[in-house]
């Protein structure tokens, strides 16, 4: 490290050189990502909170109404009017809270090896989640669409299972589990339902009164706990998760003392954290409105049936029809690795699924009707080449 102090203009100089190699998200090439840039408000905002440390709520009580608020207006849209929970850094730590909290209330029950049931579509923050908190991860089958198959739920729950885990929206391919019928088995045999909602949290509320989505949130009986992120499809900066519980209880399962602090206890992972997410959250979702997101959601699918269908027109393959803004897909005479290289090679940022694998692209809010149209045409220029 330098000894001596370095001038204002040198170190944003020196950034400015590490900035320029990253990729920007108004190009329009980035893909495979299913964060965005931030809502300018929700910017502004974040940097004014800078210093609030929600770890330590007594010294910043202002802020700490900010996140009860932020959790209300996410509960109004989830079917629950008094949600418990936290905003946190993202669906990871949201999805590894919802299973510790699974884990003490059932190892108060007296189950001690236990173990959770997620599809094979889950997250891989999962298997974080079972490693750190010494569980088993048991995987079900997924239906002919993707789905979690809940007959194959049924045939795994035994008397370690301390919870299941459904997803509305998958990372992959953006499909939405039948929860419903998961909310039965979870209740049938008193196990936790933890729905992760991470990504399809901020559009299927929105969605759904003009397309057929099946129901996700606490109207269903069984569901206990949902992973949402403000920084996917919410426009929050990153990192901004959100971990909803239906009470009180399931944070209390988690709570520990904490002697120095203006709280007595407490229940999240980390300790010192941003009340700077909270507010920038706040004010990017009173500033669209349910209006805004549903524009913005509706806006996002119009863009999905757009690419999917010229896909189909140019010969290739969908994977399976888009639930949401996810379209994944292959072309029937090249592997999918080649073709993410001569992707790449026009300079196009696109991820691989793996379960099947096929490139997937998420209609994120960055990505213009322009830049479809030109990825389309470099799209029929490879398939001609071949
Ligand atoms: C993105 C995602 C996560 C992980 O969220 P991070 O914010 O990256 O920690 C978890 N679950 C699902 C379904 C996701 O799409």
């Amino acid at each position: 490290m330098n000894e001596k102090p370095v001038s204002r203009e040198e170190i944003f100089k020196e950034l400015d050189e590490f900035q320029s190699l990253d990729c920007k998200y108004s190009d329009g090439r980035i893909l495979g990502s299913m964060c965005t840039e931030a809502h300018p408000i929700a910017k502004e905002v974040f940097n004014r909170f800078l210093d609030s440390n929600l770890g330590d709520p007594g010294l910043f009580k202002g802020t700490k109404l900010i996140e009860d608020e932020v959790l209300k207006m996410i509960g109004s849209f989830l079917s629950l009017e008094n949600p418990s929970g936290h905003i946190v850094t993202g669906g990871t730590e949201a999805n590894i809270m919802a299973i510790r909290a699974a884990r003490n209330l059932a190892r108060e029950k007296g189950i001690s090896n236990g173990e959770i049931i997620v599809p094979q579509s889950a997250h891989f923050s999962f298997k974080k989640a079972v490693d750190m908190l010494n569980l088993k991860l048991v995987n079900a089958e997924l239906d002919e669409n993707y789905r979690i198959d809940p007959s194959s739920v049924e045939d795994n729950v035994n008397e370690n299972t301390v919870a299941i885990v459904g997803i509305a929206g998958t990372t992959e391919l953006g499909m939405i589990d039948p929860i419903e019928e998961l909310s039965d088995i979870a209740l049938e045999n008193d196990v936790h339902l933890h729905v992760d909602a991470a990504f399809g949290g901020f559009s299927i509320p929105f969605l759904k009164d003009n397309h057929d989505f099946p129901r996700f949130d606490f109207s269903l009986p069984g569901v206990k706990s949902i992973t949402v992120d403000p920084h996917k499809m919410g426009l929050a900066p990153i990192p901004s998760g959100g971990i909803l519980f239906r009470d009180n209880t399931f944070l209390d399962a988690m709570s520990v003392d904490s002697p120095y602090l203006t709280i007595k206890h407490q229940s999240t992972i980390v300790g010192t954290r941003l009340g700077a997410s909270s507010a920038a959250t706040f004010a990017v979702m009173k500033y669209l409105g349910k209006e805004g997101y549903r524009k913005f959601a509706e806006e996002s699918l119009v863009k999905t049936h757009f690419l999917a269908n010229e896909l189909k027109g140019l010969g290739y393959d969908l994977v399976v029809e888009p639930n949401l803004n996810i379209v994944a897909f292959n072309h029937p005479n090249l592997k999918t690795d080649d073709l993410a290289v001569m992707l790449e090679e026009r300079n196009w940022k696109v991820s691989c699924s793996v379960c099947p694998k096929a490139i997937r692209v998420i209609l994120m809010n960055h990505i213009k009707k322009d830049n479809l149209i030109e990825f389309i045409s470099d799209l029929k220029e490879i398939s001609e080449s071949i």
